[in-house]
């Protein structure tokens, strides 16, 4: 059985007068122990994806499809059985550990205080545990009383990791965990992640903009563009032989694999052009693709695109 399995996903919310589609016909399976990447430029909906997994979007949202973790509908659960899986079986890295954290508790009590309300520890062993999980993220336990601003970006983001994975999660989604962090700290905190999740046994979803980090980590990579998966593929075949027109763009404009804007501009998710999404952009858009939307087709070397060159000259 896959770990989790999501099936014909939309997410849409209203923002003024406008309907944005956040995600669409998103399918995506996870399996145990696999680090999946899904990467795309900022506005392409992969953050949106993240949350929706949690099941942590706003009230104005639309949501539709099925996010089946171990045979449950996520979307069909009560909020009280949500709150026993959110953190516990699944667990995520918030982006941005500055806004994430708050500014005016200390470290440790932010920690402990995941553990006394999924466990209803006592606080002498939150405090145990809490030491635990800094240990094991290279946090020396005795700045447990310290506040986050006493932490440079590097060590905040580890914090992040040791909240993220406090339960040893089976599934941990990390949205862009190394936005930020200079070169060095980067290489520390995808190593720290990579090792954790791979020792632990555990499966990880890694939101991300920036490829070398995928290429670092994941065993497999989803492309996101305007709201939709348009690629997924190992990533020996993404770097190897991408196949859709913008995956091929994007790696082609990346002299050292952080993505680049590419020519033209990502459609906004609440005025997305017909056909293909990527057709104002695309060198070999016809006719079909400003007027019919492709469906996701597998190829000869195994990775799925959304692309009428694949369709074999079908109507
Ligand atoms: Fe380009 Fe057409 Fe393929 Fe879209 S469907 S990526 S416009 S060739």
């Amino acid at each position: 059985m896959n770990l989790l399995k999501i099936e014909g996903l939309r997410v849409f919310f209203r923002s003024g007068d406008k309907i944005v589609k956040a995600n669409n016909s998103i399918d995506l399976e996870v399996t145990d122990n696999e680090i999946i990447g899904i990467i795309g430029e900022t506005g392409s909906g992969k953050s949106i994806l993240g949350r929706a997994i949690m099941t942590l979007l706003s009230e104005n949202t639309e949501i539709s499809g099925k996010i089946i973790y171990r045979g449950e509908d996520l979307l069909s659960l009560s909020e009280s059985r949500l709150r026993s899986i959110r953190g516990k079986s699944i667990g995520i890295i918030l982006q941005n550990p500055s806004a994430a954290l708050n500014p005016v508790l200390s470290i440790g009590d932010q920690i402990t205080e995941i553990f006394r309300y999924h466990e209803g520890m006592s606080k002498q062993e939150a405090r145990i545990r809490t030491a635990g999980i800094l240990e094991m993220v290279g946090i020396d336990p005795d700045r447990m009383g310290e506040f986050p601003h006493q932490f440079s970006g590097g060590m905040k983001q580890r914090i992040m990791i040791a909240m993220g994975m406090a339960f040893s999660p089976e599934l941990l989604i990390a949205d862009e965990p190394t936005k930020g962090l200079d070169p060095e700290t980067k290489d520390n905190i995808v190593n720290l992640l990579r090792d954790l999740v791979r020792s632990k046994n555990m499966s990880l979803i890694l939101i991300t903009h920036d490829l070398d980090v995928a290429e670092k980590m994941c065993d497999r990579i989803a492309v996101m563009y305007a709201g939709e998966i348009i690629e997924m593929a190992s990533i020996s075949n993404i770097l190897a032989e991408p196949r859709h027109p913008y995956t091929q763009v994007l790696l082609a404009s990346l002299p050292d694999k952080g993505l680049k804007s590419i020519p033209g501009e990502s459609p906004g998710l609440s005025s997305l052009p017909s056909g293909c999404r990527f057709n104002p952009r695309c060198i070999y858009a016809t006719d079909k693709c400003k007027k019919d939307h492709p469906a996701m087709l597998l190829t000869e070397i195994g990775t799925d695109v959304r692309c009428f060159l694949y369709d074999g000259g079908q109507d």
